[in-house]
C-alpha cells in the first residue's frame, strides 16, 4: 500500500471541526497512521478571509492517485465547498495531496509532488513534524532539509 501524504486546511466557520470532520471522513477510505499538530496560520497574500487551521496527516490507501483525488473532492464538496473557485477563496475544507509514495505525476488534473507545497511553510511545518525523514521524489531532498532552508529564508526576509 501507498504512504501518501495530505494537507488539510480551513479557513471558513469552525475550522477545527471541520478538520476534524474531514479526518472522520476520510477515514471511510484510508488508513490514517499520523495526524501532526493543527497551526494556526494568517491566509497567504491575496487569500481572501481569515486564518487558517492546517494539519498535515500521513495515511496508507489502496486508491490509485487519480482514485484519492476524486475521493477528497468528494469530501470537499460534501462539505460544502463551492466549486468552481479561485485559489485564494474562503474555503471550509482544502484537501491536497503532498507526496504519494515516491511518484512522480504530472498530468492535467494531478501534479504530485504537489508543486508548491515545498515553499508553503504551513504545509512544510507539519510535515516536518510527523516525517522528517521523508524524501522529496523530485529532488531526492529530504524533508528536514528543505524545512531548515525555508526557516532560514524566513530569518533573512525578516532581516532585512
Ligand atoms: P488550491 O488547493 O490550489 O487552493 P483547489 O483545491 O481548488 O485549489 O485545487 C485546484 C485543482 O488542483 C484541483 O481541482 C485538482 O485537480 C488540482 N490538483 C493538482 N495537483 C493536486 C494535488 N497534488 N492535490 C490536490 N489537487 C491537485
Ligand atoms: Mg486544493
Amino acid at each position: 500500500m501507498a504512504k501518501v501524504y495530505i494537507a488539510i486546511g480551513s479557513n471558513k466557520g469552525n475550522r477545527v471541526r471541520n478538520v476534524i470532520t474531514a479526518l472522520k471522513k476520510m477515514e471511510k477510505g484510508l488508513t490514517i497512521k499520523k495526524i501532526s499538530p493543527f497551526f494556526t496560520t494568517p491566509p497567504e497574500e491575496g487569500a481572501d478571509g481569515g486564518f487558517f487551521i492546517n494539519s498535515v496527516i500521513e495515511v496508507e490507501t489502496k486508491l490509485s492517485p487519480e482514485n484519492l483525488l476524486i475521493f477528497l473532492k468528494e469530501i470537499e464538496k460534501g462539505m460544502g465547498r463551492k466549486f468552481p473557485h479561485k485559489t485564494g477563496d474562503k474555503r471550509t475544507i482544502d484537501l491536497d495531496i503532498i507526496l504519494y509514495g515516491n511518484k512522480v505525476i504530472k498530468t492535467g488534473v494531478l501534479i504530485v509532488p504537489h508543486p508548491r507545497y515545498r515553499k508553503r511553510y504551513f504545509v512544510i511545518y507539519p510535515l516536518y513534524e510527523i516525517a522528517p525523514l521523508i524524501k522529496d521524489p523530485e529532488t531526492g531532498e529530504s524533508i528536514s532539509a528543505i524545512y531548515r532552508r525555508l526557516i532560514s529564508n524566513e530569518d533573512s526576509k525578516e532581516n532585512r
